[in-house]
């Protein structure tokens, strides 16, 4: 089996599990039990992850939230009683959670058709009212790379707040929350070879100022989000962490290689049928979104599921009927989303393995377009 589903999650580094598994069995205290040795122990590798996972985003340990992944820290943030700004390509933790909240001041960003924020879009949504800017940093439909020094500077300019969804984009771009003046990040262990059910929302000052509880009960990470830590799931978040800020850039360049040999073998062996979602926006390596003219990608996807793991827009969107929303904000139409799948790449993979897959994955549509025509 070719594993192409590294968006929706990834298999733990071993790195990761080993040192977890102590966690598990004789480093089994809870980090709030600092009376005791192995309370303290527990405590000291929960700081040391929460130094690595700053380090991450360039932020002070301190700002560090614990959650149980991005969806919980993206709700998290929009528990500010602030006016939102975002966009129509969020992921749903984003759009149901603003919706839920039933918040009628919240505006949805003009995108270009490439889906990116334009910069006068946002200071009109901003007009006279300081706002929580949310935009998802690296799409995870799409690959889309936002500008987030546009997005920062045009922000901080008007006074309002910048979070940024960072769970796509942590493992191949530069996030500095520091540097670029960013008031929150969402960020997810298990996008990042880390452990599934933790992440963090990373918080500055102002920003935590903002924020209200949405768990309520023992008081911890200074009252913002209660409950025992998940020591061993925070001790391989910091361990994935450590990983991704040290190897980014290597990664990067084999992702991006992947990429571009996936691309040619699949239209060589299509005759060149296979077309890029996005074409003059910035896109991660990870992520590639095509369309096969003329191929159902349910279709596609069931046809080859005992060799090929790939998906719709997102493992979100695979057991829903309707049409992505992101593509649909980027104006394709219904037969162009039917007929579009989402490949994303490991670091791990080598260029035959991507290969073998863009193969199976051609022949599998030749061999649909061919029943479809004579059907
Ligand atoms: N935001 C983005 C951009 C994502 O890709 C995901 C995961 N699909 C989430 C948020 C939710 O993350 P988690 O699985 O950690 O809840």
């Amino acid at each position: 089996m070719i594993y192409l589903d590294h968006a929706a999650t990834t298999a733990c580094a071993e790195e990761v599990i080993e040192a977890m598994l102590p966690f598990f069995r004789e480093n089994l205290a809870n980090a709030s039990s600092i009376d005791h040795v192995l309370g303290s122990r527990a405590r000291e590798a929960v700081e040391k992850a929460r130094e690595s996972v700053a380090e991450l985003v360039g932020a002070q340990p301190e700002d560090v939230v614990f959650t149980s992944g991005s969806t919980e820290a993206n709700n998290l943030v929009l528990s500010t009683a602030l006016p939102v700004t975002t966009t129509p390509v969020e992921h749903p933790s984003i759009l149901d959670t603003v919706k839920a909240r039933g918040r009628d001041v919240d505006v949805r960003l003009e995108l270009s058709s490439e889906g990116l924020v334009h910069s006068e879009a946002l200071i009109q949504s901003m007009r006279q009212r300081r706002c929580l800017v949310s935009v998802i940093a690296t799409n995870n439909e799409t690959g889309v790379e936002q500008d987030l020094d546009m997005l920062s500077s045009v922000t901080n300019e008007a006074g309002s707040l910048l979070h940024v969804d960072a769970t796509q984009a942590v493992g191949t771009r530069s996030i500095d929350m520091r540097r670029r003046e960013i008031a929150a990040c969402s960020i997810s262990a298990h996008k990042i070879y880390g452990p599934k059910g933790i992440g963090s929302l990373v918080v500055s000052n102002a920003m935590r100022r903002e924020l209200h509880p949405i768990i309520y009960g023992g008081g911890h990470a200074r009252g913002l989000r209660s409950g025992t830590l998940n020591v061993p799931g925070i001790v391989g978040f910091g361990v994935a962490a450590r990983l991704a800020s040290k190897h980014r850039a290597d990664r990067r360049k084999q992702l991006d290689k992947l990429q571009r040999h996936f691309m040619v073998a699949i239209n060589a062996a299509t005759n060149d049928r296979v077309t890029r979602t996005i074409n003059g926006a910035p896109t991660s390596p990870h992520i590639l979104s095509i369309r096969l003219a003329g191929t159902n990608a349910r279709a596609l996807i069931r046809q080859v599921r005992d060799e090929v793991a790939f998906s719709l827009g997102s493992a979100c969107a695979t057991n829903k009927a309707e049409p992505s929303h992101v593509l649909t904000a980027l104006g394709l139409d219904k037969p162009a989303i039917a007929e579009t799948i989402r490949c994303s790449f490991s670091h791990e993979q080598s260029i035959q393995e991507v290969e073998k897959a863009a193969t199976i994955i051609a022949a599998a549509a030749k061999a649909l377009s061919a029943y479809s025509a004579s059907a």
